[in-house]
C-alpha cells in the first residue's frame, strides 16, 4: 500500500520519510523492499510479541478506562532512537522469531478472549501497516476498536487510510518535539510532519492522546514543554490527555539517569497552568497525577493505582458526579 514507481525505483509513500528505492534494496526502516518494481512488505502476518495489557499500559486513560487490550507488534521501525526500550522489536529483532497470523486470527483471538480492543503497539505501526489495516477492518465488523501507539510520522495519506478504522492513537513525543534531539538521538531529520500528522488524526475524528519523554540532558527543557503545550492548546485542544512519561536509562542510552520525579511534577504543574485538563505523569507510580480530575471543580472522576484503575466516579454522559462538568473520555 502506499507506493509510487519512478523509474526503476520506488517511492514509499507511507512514512514522511518516502524513500527513494533502489531495485533489490529496502527503505529506511529495512522491512519494505523493492522487488522487481514492486514494494513488498515483510511483515504482513508476522507477528513477534502478543499480550493482553490493560489499556492504561499503552497509555490511554481516557479510552475505555479499566479495559483490557490484546496488544501486538511486528518488527522494525522507521526510527532509530537510541533510548528505544523495545530495541529487541524495532532494531535488534530476529525476524524467524515472529509467529505466523492472519487478520481473522487475530479477530478470532480477541473475540475467543472476550477482549473489546486490539492495540498495535509495541514496536511502530506504521511499519506493519498493510496488516494492522486488514485486521482494523475486519476486527470493526466485531465491533472491536482498533488504537495505534505511534511515533506519528505517517504521510497524511496514510493517516486518511487508517482513519477510517482506528478509535484511537497515542502519539509518543521524545523530548518536547525538540528537532535537535530528533536528528541527533533518532536519525529522525524533521519534526513538522509529526505535527501534521496529529492534526490529521484530529481531522479523521481519532480520538487522541499525547505522551512526551523528558530524558535528562538532552530533551528536559521546560519551555520546550511550554511551546508543545501551547501548540496542542491552540491546534487541537486543551482536553487531550497529557502523559509526561519518566525516561529509564535504556538501549545505547544507559549513561543517563532517570528523569527526576521534581521536574516531572513541575513540569506537569506548569501543563495544568498553561490550560491543559488532564495532565499525568507516567512510569513513576504513586504520583499526584495517576489519577484523573475534573478540570471544572478537580474531584477524582477516575482513581488509579499506577495503570490500574481502583473507581470510576462519572455520571451520565461521562459528566462530573460533584459540578456536571462533561469530561473527555471514551467508553461505553
Ligand atoms: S515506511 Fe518510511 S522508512 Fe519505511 S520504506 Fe516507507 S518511507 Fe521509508
Amino acid at each position: 500500500m502506499l507506493w509510487s514507481r519512478h523509474g526503476k525505483k520506488i517511492k514509499c509513500e507511507l512514512c514522511a520519510r518516502e524513500c527513494l528505492i533502489e531495485e533489490g534494496q529496502s527503505g529506511f526502516c529495512k522491512v519494505r523492499v523493492n522487488k522487481n518494481g514492486t514494494l513488498y512488505t515483510k511483515t504482513f502476518g508476522k507477528i513477534l510479541t502478543m499480550n493482553i495489557d490493560p489499556i492504561e499500559k499503552k497509555p490511554f486513560f481516557h479510552f475505555y478506562p479499566g479495559s483490557q487490550a490484546l496488544s501486538l507488534s511486528s518488527f522494525g521501525c522507521n526510527f532509530r532512537c537510541q533510548f528505544c526500550i523495545n530495541s529487541d522489536i524495532s532494531q535488534n529483532y530476529k525476524e524467524r522469531d515472529a509467529r505466523n497470523y492472519t487478520p481473522e486470527d487475530i479477530v478470532k483471538l480477541a473475540n475467543q478472549k472476550k477482549v473489546k480492543i486490539i492495540a498495535y503497539t509495541y514496536g511502530e505501526p506504521t511499519v506493519f501497516f498493510e496488516f494492522a489495516y486488514k485486521t482494523a477492518r475486519i476486527a470493526r465488523r466485531y465491533n472491536i476498536k482498533n488504537v495505534f501507539v505511534t511515533n506519528g510520522y505517517l504521510t497524511s495519506e496514510a493517516v486518511k487510510k487508517i482513519g477510517k478504522y482506528l478509535d484511537a492513537v497515542t502519539v509518543d513525543i521524545k523530548g518536547s518535539l525538540n528537532p535537535e534531539l530528533y536528528k541527533k538521538y533518532c536519525s529522525v531529520p524533521d519534526v513538522e510532519p509529526i505535527l501534521t500528522c496529529l492534526k490529521k488524526f484530529n481531522k479523521h475524528r481519532v480520538f487522541t492522546e499525547i505522551t512526551n519523554l523528558i530524558i535528562p540532558k538532552i530533551g528536559d527543557k521546560e519551555e520546550d514543554n511550554r511551546k508543545l503545550v501551547e501548540w496542542i492548546t491552540n491546534n487541537l485542544s486543551s482536553s487531550v490527555p497529557y502523559h509526561l512519561l519518566q525516561f529509564t536509562p535504556s538501549y545505547k542510552l544507559t549513561d543517563l539517569p532517570p528523569t527526576d520525579p521534581e521536574l516531572l511534577e513541575k513540569m506537569a504543574f506548569r501543563s495544568k497552568q498553561l490550560g491543559m485538563r488532564y495532565v499525568y505523569i507516567g512510569n513513576i507510580w504513586g504520583t499526584d497525577y495517576e489519577n484523573t480530575y475534573c478540570y471544572n471543580c478537580g474531584y477524582p472522576v477516575i482513581e488509579r493505582t499506577g495503570m490500574f484503575v481502583n473507581n470510576i466516579n462519572l455520571g451520565p454522559s461521562n459528566r462530573c458526579p460533584n459540578c456536571g462538568a462533561k469530561i473527555n473520555i471514551k467508553r461505553e
